[in-house]
């Protein structure tokens, strides 16, 4: 290893040592980069890796909120700006009770890449908090979001941090988020935060920009692999709004996605999951896994079990971080599966991710295949600013075309730098190439 990556990747654990998600991403990204220091010796003589590793800012703050039973209830608040060197901060909330400092910069670590592909002005951010939204009422919802609010809003601004939705935060907490946001200061600022709802400011495709980025990113590897989607089986682990317009998509190019899942268990549908019947459960009545209508005979509900034992030709992990392991690896590829695309951030494990490697399967790494979100967040700011509203077709094909070139990006650094399937470095060095020209641009 380089002696500068090296002693910055000392320096990056000492100064870490409390942040062991966080230490996983910069373990896996900063390795990749190794071989643009040849080419850019700014990187070293600017110490740009040490400083890409430290966030510019991060709040933390007390969010205290009154539930139905008018018990006052305490919860942590985060928001870490990793990085505003290629645009304003940006990113997501989440609100869900695995929520700790280190879950929140590991997200705004892998941010600023991410943004960085999508080719737009977007720096890095991520938020949330511990607070579960799950089974509780609207009104507590509602309540813990504008106390939430009443503390960000001092931080945030079209032009400084705009966040959005993640895990937990969805378009029911947007608009109590922004409602509270305009209540403060008397401002219709809808640049502020994206992701809200189409109906008030909000743009078309950005509910089902993440899942179906994902599906477009797919698409495109095997395209350049003169082979395509359809006809294809599909398991996808997760059952929030990425996995769900996963399967949507997958389903609409001719893909059979026989299962999915929440923390509880897994369905296993080899018919097919009946996206209307996922999305009425999941959606409208914010239902566990488990209430699936078990109509047509061979579907059933498997509790305590993930999806990764079923043989499929497609995995897609769209649940969250650090779900599949190095077994699980085993698994997949023992029953069939040649690539694996990421809808979460960081879903597998390193020594999964170096099985798949060993076994040639099709990697898409997150930062690249589940940029659909944030790039539509970026156009809902661009039609925000033009006090425009796009068609749906139109958003649509303009995130294929994003995501066509992210894969192209990505390919073409990979195979400059590795080999052309090798989408983690292509991701990482076409990700970071833009954020080192910016950096040495501003000084320091
Ligand atoms: N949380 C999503 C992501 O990880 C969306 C971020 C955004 O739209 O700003 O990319």
């Amino acid at each position: 290893m380089h002696p500068y990556l090296e002693e910055t990747l000392d320096r990056v654990r000492s100064r870490n040592a409390g942040y062991p998600v966080f230490l996983q991403a910069a373990g896996e990204i900063l390795p990749t980069l190794e071989p643009l220091l040849g080419e850019y010796p700014e990187i070293e003589e600017l110490n740009l890796l040490e400083r890409f590793c430290e966030p510019e800012r991060q709040f933390l703050f007390r969010v205290t909120w009154q539930d139905d039973d008018r018990r006052i209830r305490v919860n942590r608040g985060y928001r870490v700006g990793f990085s505003s060197v290629l645009g304003p901060f940006k990113g997501g909330l989440r609100f869900h009770p695995s929520v700790s400092l280190d879950i929140v910069r590991f997200l705004s670590f892998e941010q600023i890449l991410k943004n960085s592909l999508t080719g737009l002005s977007l720096g890095g951010a991520k938020g949330g908090s511990d607070f579960d939204p799950r089974g509780r009422s609207d009104h507590e919802v509602m309540r813990f979001c504008q106390s939430f609010m009443t503390e960000l809003h001092r931080h945030i601004g079209e032009q400084t941090d705009i966040p959005a939705g993640d895990i937990g935060v969805s378009q029911r907490e947007i608009g109590y988020l922004f409602g509270q946001y305009k209540r403060l200061v008397n401002r219709y600022e809808l640049g502020v935060i994206t992701g809200k709802s189409a109906s008030w400011g909000g743009s078309h495709v950005r509910k089902e920009a993440t899942g179906y980025g994902v599906v477009f990113f797919a698409q495109a590897m095997l395209r350049a692999r003169g082979d395509s989607l359809e006809g294809k089986t599909a398991v996808v682990s997760g059952a929030g709004n990425v996995a769900l317009y996963t399967i949507r998509k997958l389903e609409e190019l001719g893909v059979r996605v026989i299962s999915c899942s929440d923390s509880q268990g897994s369905l296993h549908a080899p018919g097919g999951i009946d996206f209307a019947t996922l999305r009425q459960l999941k959606e409208v009545e914010r239902g566990r896994l488990s209430a699936y209508p078990l109509s047509s005979g061979d579907t059933e509900y498997r509790p305590g079990q993930s999806v990764w034992d079923l043989p499929a030709d497609l995995a897609f992990p769209c649940a969250t971080e650090n779900e599949l392991d190095r077994a699980d690896a085993e698994r997949l590829v023992a029953n069939g599966c040649r690539l694996v695309c990421e809808g979460a951030n960081m879903p597998c494990r390193t020594e999964a991710l170096e099985f798949f490697r060993e076994q040639g399967v099709l990697h898409g790494p997150g930062k690249a295949a589940n940029a659909g979100g944030v790039a539509v967040s970026a156009l809902e700011m661009q039609q925000n600013a033009a006090l425009e509203q796009w068609p749906f077709a139109e958003v649509e094909a303009r995130l294929e075309a994003i995501i066509q070139r992210i894969h192209d990006r990505c390919r073409r650094l990979a195979s400059r730098y590795s080999d052309p399937d090798d989408y983690r470095t292509g991701a990482n060095t076409a990700g970071f190439v833009r954020v080192v020209e910016a950096m040495r641009a501003f000084g320091f």
